[in-house]
């Protein structure tokens, strides 16, 4: 009898005329897809994108290099070398993240007493040369006075639902 129903359902083709049917009542609902790049989808201030070292609003570096997110980075993507300076101020001589081992779990940044190391809504980068995935120090406080405000913005958004 299973037999029977088979050949039927085949012959006229009924499981084409199910999916058609199903492809028909979502033909004129509201879209999910976006045309992206031309269109983003909306985007949560804990966004964990492209890392950025913040400085304060006098231009002096926030990182007191006490290296607490390069002990808690569980891909051991930090490194960081440090040295006192003249004043007795500490800060780091060397700070790199290599992105190829970062997973991107805000650890870092959650770790930071300072809110120094932190990371940036950018996720459209990509490297075309040999050594490009390593965010050296300069690379990491330029690419935090250029987000500076997009940061501090979400910081304080974020600080509201704590
Ligand atoms: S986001 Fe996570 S894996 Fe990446 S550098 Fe920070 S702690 Fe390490
Ligand atoms: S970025 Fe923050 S956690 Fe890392 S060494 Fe500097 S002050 Fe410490």
């Amino acid at each position: 009898m299973k037999q029977i129903i088979k050949f039927f359902r085949s012959l006229f083709l009924l499981e084409l005329f199910k999916g058609m049917g199903l492809t028909g009542r979502y033909l004129f609902k509201k879209k999910f897809t976006i045309q992206y790049p031309e269109e983003t989808a909306p985007q949560s201030p804990r966004f964990r994108g492209l890392h950025a070292l913040r400085r304060y609003p006098n231009g002096e570096e926030r990182c007191i290099a006490c290296k607490l997110c390069e002990a808690v980075c569980p891909a051991l993507a930090i490194t960081i070398e440090a040295e006192p300076r003249d004043d007795g101020s500490r800060r780091t001589t060397r700070y790199e993240i290599d992105l190829f081992k970062c997973i991107y779990c805000g650890f870092c940044e959650e770790s930071c007493p300072v809110d120094s190391i932190v990371e940036t809504r950018v996720y459209e980068y990509a490297f075309e040369n040999r050594g490009e995935n390593i965010l050296t120090k300069e690379r990491l406080l330029e690419l935090g006075d250029l987000y500076e405000e997009q940061i501090a913005q979400d910081k304080a958004q974020d600080a509201k639902y704590r």
